[in-house]
Parts: structure tokens; C-alpha cells; sequence
């Protein structure tokens, strides 16, 4: 282990935690953040390990970001993995576990820590949770540095693996879970994380950031009563890949005709349609009940437990390599990057 104190770049994209209050609601204010960071003295503090900051322009609600934003943050990584130990995206919490996610398959051969963080109060303002949010994620990565190889949200006392998180609560500080796998790390008095579930580091030590933007995908929640006109509009060229949300552990209206045709015919002319459920917790098994079943038979193919963010950007990377469907189909239901428990 090297005895120098490490270095962490924070990327910061915008964001509730840097916002000020104005007459039309909340926005991103430029400078207020990094002048709280050094003005705050825990930040200077010797168990804090070194930072610089990296301010967008403009910052961002995280509403209005797109793959295009996820490959600029992922492509200022890049250029900076030799110059820091790690790395901390400030981000707004809204779409963060798509950042996240997408993040997590486009960094490929990734062996340094990236964490994203947020808040749902801005630093400047009483009772703010991002003091503790920014604090602990810089001391997660300065004191695991070397043996955090992963994607990870660290929100509220628990660190998540990016790609398992989704927002849960849009007013509590407890804002993020992580349904179907434990957090990797709990932070009490202690900071403890659980190592059995840190993914080990890729073979491959050098970072290759993997393209976003031009693929077509999209997700879609069923919805008792859906009509089979909705879902068509939304299959229909040019798109390559859908999100399906299920009912429970993966069902649909089978007895809908014209909406399992129009599934059927998607699939039959190369759309990866993935299932994955709607509960938050629990996988898609598509053999359970007969309608199911029927998915299957119209060539839907099941997304086990993955969030539907993960389910999303997963196809996003995989539809962006340019690859034939069949293998997208194939490839989408294997684990990749630790978003998927294949049962
Ligand atoms: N709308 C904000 C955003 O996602 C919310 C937040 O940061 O908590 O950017």
C-alpha cells in the first residue's frame, strides 16, 4: 500500500447539492460549491484524502441529461485515470441510478473507484444531507482506493454498486436502495464494507470507455388495460431494444392478442425485448405462470433482477457495440458487470 496521500477528482456535473433557490425553484449555481468545500475544515482534514474539482458548464439537473452526458463524464474519467486515485460524480439524485448504471458497462477494464453522490438539500443550506454524503464518499475512495474496482452510489450511511441502485424516495434522505443485493458498504461510527460482494480487479488495467449516443432503446411499463396501439408505436423502427416492466415476476396480459402480436412481430424482426419486474425486489422468472409463458413464446427474454436501469443502459452499451440481436439477446441476459443474479 503507498503511503502518499491519494488524490480524487470530483467531477462535478449539478445537482440539487450545489443548487440555490431561485423564483423559478431550485437551480444549479456555479462556484457555490467549491467555495463551501474550502471553506468547510473537516474537508481539509488529514483523514480526507486530496481533491480537485472539475465543474461542468453548465451544471445540470440531472433531468436533462442524456447518453451524451453519461459518455462526457465517462470520457473525463478517461482523461484523467492516470492523474487520481479515484473519482467522485456529483450528480442529482433524479436519474442518478441511470448514470450509474450506464457508467458501470461503459468504463470497461475499470480498476479504481468511481462514486457517485448527491443530495436531496443543497450543501449551503441548513440540514443539508450532502455534507455527509461528499465527506464519506471522499473518504470511502481516498481509504479504498485500491481495492474498489467498481461503479458504486453512495447515499445516506450505505455504498451500492451502481448498476443494482434505483431511487426510492423523492423527499427522504434515505433515497436510494439497492433491491436485490445487499450494499457493499454500511457506514456507522465505522465505515464497513462488506468485501465479499466488491467485484475483484479486470484483468485488464487499461480503461476503454465504450461509445454512447446512437443506439435506440426504450422502456415500457405495462398497465392493466394497456392497448396494443401504444405499445407498437413505441416498437416500431428505428428501435432496437425494449424494457418491458412486468406484472409481479414477469407476466403480462396474455390474453391480449394484438399486444402479444405485437410483441411477437418486434422480436421476430431482431427487437431485444427484456422483461424485468415491476416489484422492486425479486427477478423476472418467465416460466412461473402461463402468462409468462406466453412472453416467451413471443420471443421476450427475461432481465431476472435487474433494475430497469440497469436493464436499459445495459442494452444502450451492448446495441451501441453494434452488435446483431441475436447476440444482444444472448449477451443481455448474462452478468456483466455484477448487475444481474442468473438464477
Ligand atoms: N432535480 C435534481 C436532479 O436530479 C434533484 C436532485 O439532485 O436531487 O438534478
Amino acid at each position: 500500500m503507498s503511503t502518499k496521500k491519494p488524490r480524487i477528482c470530483i467531477v462535478y456535473t449539478g445537482g440539487t447539492i450545489g443548487m440555490c433557490w431561485t423564483s423559478e425553484g431550485y437551480r444549479p449555481r456555479p462556484g457555490s460549491l467549491e467555495r463551501l468545500l474550502t471553506e468547510l475544515p473537516p474537508f481539509r482534514s488529514e483523514d480526507v484524502p486530496g481533491f480537485e474539482v472539475m465543474q461542468y458548464d453548465p451544471l445540470l439537473d440531472s433531468s436533462n441529461m442524456t447518453p451524451g452526458e453519461w459518455l462526457r463524464i465517462a470520457e473525463d474519467i478517461r482523461s484523467r485515470y492516470d492523474d487520481y486515485d479515484g473519482f467522485l460524480v456529483l450528480h442529482g439524485t433524479d436519474t442518478m441510478a441511470y448514470t450509474s448504471s450506464a457508467l458501470s458497462f461503459m468504463l470497461e477494464g475499470l480498476g479504481k473507484p468511481v462514486i457517485l453522490t448527491g443530495s436531496q438539500i443543497p450543501l449551503g443550506q441548513p440540514r443539508s444531507d450532502g455534507f455527509d454524503n461528499l465527506l464519506t464518499s471522499l473518504m470511502i475512495l481516498g481509504r479504498h482506493h485500491e481495492t474498489l474496482p467498481e461503479v458504486c452510489v453512495y447515499f445516506h450511511n450505505r455504498l451500492f454498486r451502481g448498476n443494482r441502485c434505483t431511487k426510492v424516495d423523492a423527499e427522504g434522505f434515505d433515497a436510494f436502495a439497492s433491491p436485490n443485493l445487499p450494499p457493499l458498504g454500511e457506514c456507522g461510527i465505522d465505515i464497513e464494507i462488506n468485501w465479499e460482494l466488491v467485484r475483484g480487479r479486470p484483468p485488464e488495467s487499461r480503461l476503454f470507455v465504450r461509445e454512447m449516443g446512437s443506439a435506440n432503446v426504450g422502456a415500457f411499463r405495462i398497465f392493466p388495460g394497456i392497448k396494443a396501439e401504444y405499445l407498437s408505436a413505441l416498437l416500431s423502427p428505428p428501435v432496437q431494444g425494449l424494457v418491458l416492466e412486468c406484472f409481479g415476476s414477469g407476466n403480462a396480459p396474455a390474453d391480449n392478442q394484438e399486444f402479444m402480436l405485437a410483441l411477437r412481430r418486434a422480436s421476430e424482426q431482431g427487437v431485444v425485448i427484456v422483461a424485468v419486474p415491476q416489484p422492486l425486489r425479486g427477478s423476472a422468472d418467465l416460466t412461473l405462470y402461463a402468462t409468462g409463458n406466453a412472453l416467451l413464446d413471443a420471443g421476450v427474454v427475461s432481465g431476472y433482477d435487474m433494475t430497469p436501469e440497469a436493464a436499459l443502459t445495459k442494452l444502450y452499451y451492448l446495441f451501441e457495440q453494434g452488435l446483431p440481436s441475436d447476440l444482444v439477446r444472448d449477451l443481455v441476459q448474462k452478468n456483466l458487470r455484477g448487475e444481474v443474479t442468473i438464477p
